[in-house]
């Protein structure tokens, strides 16, 4: 079963090169090994990892399982607060300095998820990202940091979701477009809304996201997409600077 917006991702994504104004990142399996939601299950792991990878996959529309996957794991505010810190022990190798690239050469850096916002805030605040520019889900809690639901009116629970805050955020853009980088169906459903969408398969590699994307990059190692990012001038004047070393030798090696 396919959504009406995945039929729509069926073509191969359009694709044009940097220079690039916005950045965009998904964060579960993207900038994090972790898939969020799997990890806040515990003892169900297995059972909501399952439903998890059938919507990352396009098999089932993630509406279908967004809210089941909460109402079953409950999550208290504690729980979510560690998930921040796990996010943030789980990131890929130069996460953080891709970023500070990014930054030092004026572009805007996002990070749209479908996770939940207060951890991928903690997350993004340790990548030097901006709250503003941080787009997921928030969850409810009672005073006693007991779960009481998620904000259902968010995009970011629904396929296709992506698609309109990734036009929003180019829409915004006045310095080039905007490119996205991301693994999952939600992320491929989203790439008509910007210039360039890379497939990362470094921590899960989506053969029905792969089949349709003209950029991928399969490294376990966010340096790799910095030539898929950036121009070659701007990677010129990074190395210039002498302050993203480590990254531009990181890039190097994954060529
Ligand atoms: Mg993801």
């Amino acid at each position: 079963m396919t959504t009406p917006q995945s039929d729509n991702a069926l073509r191969r994504c359009d694709d044009s090169g940097p220079p690039f104004g916005t950045l965009v990142f998904d964060c579960d399996s993207t900038l994090s090994t972790l898939e969020g939601i799997d990890e806040l299950a515990g003892a169900q792991r297995e059972a909501i990892a399952q439903l998890t990878q059938r919507a990352m996959a396009g098999g089932v529309a993630l509406e279908a399982v967004y809210g089941e996957r909460l109402a079953r794991i409950a999550p208290s505010r504690a729980a979510i607060e560690a998930l921040g810190r796990r996010y943030i022990e789980t990131a890929l190798p130069h996460a953080r300095e891709l970023i500070a690239a990014l930054r030092a050469l004026q572009k805007r850096v996002c990070i749209v998820s479908g996770g939940i916002r207060q951890a991928v805030l903690d997350f993004a605040r340790a990548l030097n990202v901006p709250a503003e520019d941080v787009f997921a889900v928030d969850v409810f809690h009672d005073r006693a940091g007991a779960y009481a639901g998620f904000d259902e009116d968010s995009p970011l629970t629904r396929s296709g979701g992506k698609l309109g805050v990734l036009r929003a955020i180019a829409r915004a853009d006045r310095k080039g477009g905007a490119a996205l980088v991301g693994d999952g169906m939600t992320d491929l459903e989203a790439a008509p809304a910007v210039r360039r969408f890379v497939a990362f398969g470094g921590v899960v590699e989506r053969p029905e996201v792969f089949a349709r994307a003209v950029i991928t990059c399969r490294r376990a190692d966010l340096a790799a997409l910095l030539p898929h990012l950036c121009a070659t001038d701007e990677i010129e004047r990074l190395a210039r600077s002498g302050e993203h070393a480590a990254l531009l030798h990181a890039a190097q090696r994954a060529r």
